[in-house]
């Protein structure tokens, strides 16, 4: 596996370079459930504006969760966060040194906690995410989905096996690299694999056939009304989400549910008196545990009736504003085609 990483393995990403407990850290939370490729970028931009531990505390959520915008699951941002302040309060800023420790902290399990150690500062822990469950299930043909606790407690135990007294950093890299690169989800390179002549599933040529698959389960359908609600200057109201919960802490439409009149939710939610709803075209957003169907509506507000009561949970915004808030990706793309629409309401209201 070490030849091979010398000769194979991805040695330029951004956070290979300088690997510090903290740079590795924000790429390892980053990763979970997103490709590398899509994380580059923001990776990039998120160390640009938050360079260090302390930085990222210091920073305002707001500003932390707009840096996160479009890589979805935002709840790996916010725990981001808290994490950050909890390490300046309670570790003088350093990086914990143990598992334990390291795993204390939110949004960190034991793959992420052993990774950020190994990777950074060469501690022997075993790790097992999404790769090296793939890597490891075909290697010693462990049957069964990796979700369920048995099937994990068997991986887990091959992890630590594995895992070398020395040269930590580089085989936890090694066996990463090898889930991503050659023993890819479908069609695997079994030829050209450095432990093709000791896995199981390669051998009988099998391997697609595992990690099991999760069993199967109807996503239920869910269905809200967004109100893009717009002001006679032409900016549009968002409400923030509350903490917990999907888009937790994101600035967002208000909603409104099918059975509800969207003009009395306007003047019992907001105070604001408003005429002429319109309906977009509706669309669909997919989260982990069900479908999301999104009716989106127009409504003007009254040229008498502007001024929304004083709540830091809302904000009247301009396209313009919407660049350095935190909004989920579906939000902002309907947004961003409502006020680019040809015959926006927001242009004619400001050209007139
Ligand atoms: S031999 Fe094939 S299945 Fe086995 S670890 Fe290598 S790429 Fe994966």
């Amino acid at each position: 596996m070490l030849r091979w990483f010398a000769e194979h393995g991805r040695r330029d990403l951004p956070w290979q370079t300088d690997p510090t407990p903290y740079r590795v850290w924000v790429s390892e939370i980053m990763l979970q459930q997103t490709q590398v490729a899509t994380v580059i970028p923001y990776y990039s931009r998120f160390m640009e504006r938050f360079p260090t531990v302390t930085a990222l505390a210091k920073a305002d959520l707001d500003a932390v969760l707009s840096h996160w915008s479009g890589l979805g699951y935002y709840s790996r941002a916010r725990n981001l966060h808290e994490a950050a302040g909890l390490i300046v309060g309670e570790h003088n800023g350093a990086f914990p040194d143990t598992l334990d420790q390291a795993m204390a902290l939110p949004g960190i399990g034991r793959s992420t906690a052993g990774a950020i150690l190994a990777l950074s500062k060469d501690q022997r822990h075993p790790i097992l995410d999404g790769n090296c469950k793939r890597v490891l299930a075909r290697y010693h043909a462990v049957p069964g989905w990796p979700g369920e606790s048995g099937v994990a407690k068997r991986l887990w135990s091959h992890a630590d096996a594995h895992t070398p007294d020395a040269n930590v950093a580089r085989y936890t890299q090694a066996i990463m690299d090898l889930g991503a690169t050659v023993c890819t989800r479908t069609r695997p390179h079994c030829d050209v694999c450095p432990v093709a002549d000791h896995c199981a599933t390669g051998l009988t040529g099998t391997p697609e056939q595992f990690p099991g698959r999760r069993p199967k389960k109807i996503q239920p359908v869910k269905e809200t009304r967004m109100l893009i609600v717009y002001s006679p200057d032409g900016s549009v109201l968002l409400e923030r989400r509350p903490p917990a919960g999907i888009w937790g802490g994101l600035w967002s439409l208000p909603e409104c549910a099918t059975h509800e009149d969207p003009y009395e939710v306007c003047v019992q939610c907001f105070g604001l008196e408003t005429a002429s709803v319109d309906a977009l075209p509706g669309f669909r957003h997919t989260f982990t545990h069900y479908h999301l169907d999104i009716s989106p509506l127009t409504l003007a507000v009254t040229d008498d009736s502007t001024d929304i009561m004083e709540r830091p949970d809302l904000l009247w915004a301009r396209e313009a504003d919407l660049e350095d808030r935190g909004l989920p990706a579906p939000v902002r793309r309907l947004l961003e085609d409502f006020f680019r629409m040809d015959e926006s309401p927001c242009q004619e209201r400001l050209t007139a």
